[in-house]
Order: structure tokens, then sequence, then C-alpha cells
């Protein structure tokens, strides 16, 4: 690899930049929060650009960081009505959060194979950490109207291996609050762990009228994970993961000397940690403040609520669940499908998240809905009316019955390359070197995994993250 000019590498990052979703806009409705505030951007993109080097390794080397992260965790706290004696940790993401929460409750426990009650609702973070960590998760079906937990249901699958509860406000999947109340009842009952799950909605709910309580105001609940690179509209890589008391968290500090190098300390899964996006995340939500949140979090809810009241009225189309937050679920009905009007959203200049069927539930498109995209609610609504009368228009996707058999005859256990490679073919999805080719229009795919069963659907998308993640072919273009 031979050395490249500024500009043509910089023209290379843009090149490479248009392939992806817009980040900014308020057009892409899932993976990026956008806050429409040109100023708290700015001061974000230079936080992160003077402490991109710094490492959070040691807090004795970067004091900096250390009293940027203690200030945002103080800030959390306040928030989410933490009482004194809290203490917490600022991590990458949701899913270090909450594997950071499980991993407490697991070694705040000696029993020889512990488990977690969860919701069928909690985010799939959970279901890492139950990979991850050793802890097995015991599933219960939520109520099937309100889709919220179901305290009763989940009491009864707590027994003695149980070190964790989980609740979620909201869950990502549907934008429903679960009965934290309840549900931290019965963990405090039994001297058990209860984890909300706040990741989506920590920096929300505090400024809309919410009908149930979820914070530590809740007696019982021992801790709250809350995402600032979501609704704190941060650059990415911010997670706070509070805990009720310093002792809870304890048992997530890891301290090595049994090495010849430096003493290691570490609060969280990483060691060396770029103090930029925690840098990043200090400068943009001093520079929003508190009333700048309420007034976006004002909007976001606005924004929602118009959304449903107009997609309840599109032939076709349905809100599958009244929203407690700023996250839409709707369903379609036999008349067309969610994976295609996800397509035809997309062609409109809109992404518009496929969540395949679950259970009983049917599938849905999944909408986050930030600030910026508040201006443009009538704009969306046009489309989303348009999208639905085209999907209606060409019917509901059918998966070819020559390629269901090939997926249906397939045991997850066992896929291997070969029976990998027999997919790709009959799906009409295998490149001219056996890669994966992708077509544009989804629907098919999607339809094609929504047939499968759980297991299958995992084993499959396995596959797919294999081929699509192995190094660029060496030669003339590649990089050697
Ligand atoms: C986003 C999210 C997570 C996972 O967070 P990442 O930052 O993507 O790792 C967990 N729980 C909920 C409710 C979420 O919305």
């Amino acid at each position: 690899m031979t050395a490249m000019p500024t500009d043509e590498v910089l023209a290379t990052l843009r090149m490479l930049q248009g392939l992806d979703l817009p980040a900014h806009g308020g057009r892409t409705l899932a993976y990026v929060y956008d806050s429409g505030l040109a100023d708290a951007d700015a001061v974000g993109l230079e936080a992160l650009a003077m402490f991109a080097g710094s490492n959070g390794l040691d807090p004795t080397a970067f004091p900096s960081l250390l009293i940027m992260e203690n200030d945002l965790v103080a800030l959390a706290g306040d928030l989410l009505d933490a009482p004194d004696g809290f203490a917490g940790s600022v991590t990458s993401g949701g899913t270090e959060s909450i594997l950071l929460a499980v991993l407490a409750a697991r070694k705040g426990s000696d029993h020889p194979s512990p488990s977690m009650v969860l919701p069928t609702s909690a985010h799939a973070a959970f279901h890492k950490a139950a990979a991850y960590l050793g802890v097995r998760a015991v599933l219960v079906d939520v109520d099937p109207v309100t889709l919220r937990a179901d305290p009763a249901a989940m009491a009864a699958a707590v027994d003695d291996s149980t070190v964790l509860v989980v609740a979620s406000a909201p869950s990502y999947a549907h934008g429903v609050i679960d009965p934290v109340p309840e549900i931290a009842a019965l963990a405090a009952a039994r001297g058990i762990r209860c984890h909300v799950d706040a990741c989506i909605g920590g920096w929300v709910l505090p400024h809309l009228d919410v009908a149930t309580p979820w914070t530590f105001a809740v007696e019982g609940v021992t801790s709250v994970s809350v995402d600032l690179h979501k609704y704190a509209y941060t650059p990415k890589g911010v997670s706070v993961l509070l805990h009720r008391t310093a002792a809870l968290r304890s048992t997530h500090l890891f301290a090595s000397a049994t090495w010849p190098g430096y003493t290691m300390l570490n609060a969280t899964m990483q060691s060396t940690r770029s103090g930029g996006p925690l840098a990043a995340a200090w400068a943009v939500t001093r520079r929003i403040g508190l009333d700048g949140y309420a007034e976006l979090a004002r909007r976001a809810r606005e924004a929602t609520l118009a959304i449903a009241t107009a997609a309840d009225g599109i032939p076709g189309l349905r809100v599958l669940v009244t929203p407690d937050s700023t996250l839409l679920a709707l369903a379609t009905d036999d008349s067309c499908d969610a994976f295609t009007v996800a397509d035809e959203m997309l062609e409109r200049g809109w992404y518009v998240q496929p969540q395949l069927s679950f259970g009983d539930l049917p599938p849905t498109l999944h909408l986050t809905l930030s600030a910026a995209t508040a201006p443009a609610v009538d704009e969306l609504v046009d489309d989303l009316s348009d999208a639905v009368a085209a999907a209606r228009a060409a019917g509901p996707v059918r998966v070819d019955p020559g390629v269901a058999a090939v997926v249906g005859g397939l045991d997850p256990a066992s896929l291997d390359e070969a029976g990998f490679a027999r997919v790709l073919a009959a799906a009409g999805l295998a490149g001219a070197d056996g890669s994966l080719a992708l077509p544009t229009r989804m629907a098919g795919v999607n339809a094609l995994l929504d047939a499968c069963p759980p297991a299958l659907r995992e084993a499959l998308l396995v596959g797919v993250l294999d081929r699509l993640s192995r190094p660029t072919p060496r030669g003339p273009n590649g990089n050697s």
C-alpha cells in the first residue's frame, strides 16, 4: 500500500460515505439520532477530535476524562432519580452497559448456574450477555394485547438460580414501557437485582408525561442503562450504566496485577478507551442543556403521535400498539407486507427498519423518531401513504416454493458452508465468485428469513455476516 495524498484520502472517504444511510437530515428512522441543532453537532465533533487520542485506561494519567465521566454520571443520576450513594460508569454503548449489568448480577451471586428472567420484548443485547457470560435467559411472554411484560408470569419464572430480572423503558421493538414497579417489587421481595433497560428512553422519558414510573424512584430498581449516543444526540460510543449503590457496581470493576506490565484497573469491558466519545458527550450535553433536551423530547414525541395517528388512517397499515415514547411499530394487513413497504420507503428516501415476525406478532416496521424528523412529518406521512399503496398494488411478497423447500430442509445446528452456499444459490443471492450479492430491494430476503424459525434465522444471519466480512481481495485494485 503506497501513501495517498490527503485530498485523495478525503475524496475516497466521501465516496465511501455515499454508500451509507444519511446520519443527518431526519430521514433515517433507525440507527441514527439527529437533534437538528448544528451548534451542538459542531461542538461535539470538536470535542471528539480534541480527545480522540486521549486514553481512559488510566484515570490518573488523563484526569480530564475522569472529571467528564463523573459529570456525565451525575447528570444521568439527576435525570434518573438516582438516590444518594449511587455509582455509575460510562461505557461504549447499550450493549456494553447491559453486558456489565448482567456480569455484575452474575458475580453478585454464588449460584453455580445463574439465570435471568427476561420479557420476550427485552433487547437482543441480553441474549448476547447470556451467550457471552453464561447466564441462562429465561424468557417470559409479554401480554399479548399491551405487549408489556407480565409481572405475574415473570414472578412465576423466578427460581433459586435467578440473579436478575429485566424491564424496558421502553422496549425497542414496540416502544412500550414495562410495568417497572411490579417487576422491581418482585425482584426486591426475593433479594434479586432488577435492571431497567432505558437505553433508548432514558434521555427522553424524563421530559414527557409518563404514566408508569421506571427510574430509581421505583424501589427495587438496582441498575439502569441509558445511551447518550441515542437521545442525548451525541456521537456514537457512549452509554451510561448506573447502579443504586457503589457496592452493586463493585462486581464489574476489574483490576489485574498478575502480569509484569502496568497495573490494569477498569470499570468497563474496554481497557484502552478513547476520550473522544466521552468528551463529545460532555460537550453536547452541556451545549444542549436540560431545557434543550426537554424541547427536543417534546418535538420528537409530537412527531411520533402525529405519525401514529396518520398511519392508522392509511388503508392497509396500523399502529401495532399505542407508543409510550418516541418509537413506533407499524404492521400491515394481508393486502401487502411490511418488507415491501420498507423497500418502497427507501425508494422515497426514508429508511424504516423491518422487524421480523416473532411468536404471534406480525412483521413490523420500526420507526425511531428524533427531533430532526419533526419538520418533515407531513412529507413522511405522504410518502408512507404512497409506499403502502405501492405495496398493496404489488401484493404481499411471496417466498419461492423451491427456495422455501431448500431452506425448510436445513438444520440450524449443522448448517455448514455447503448448505449455506445452496441457500444462496437457490435464493439467487450468490455472486459470481460465490460471494454474497444482496439485492437493493430486500423484501424477498426478509420474507425468506421471516419464514424461518428464529434458530435458523440466526444460523443464516451468521452465515451472511461471515461472507460479508472478509478481507478486501489482494490485487492491483486491492489494498496490497
Ligand atoms: C439500542 C438499545 C440497546 C443496545 O444498545 P447499543 O448501543 O446498540 O449497543 C439496548 N436496549 C435498548 C432498549 C436499545 O434501544
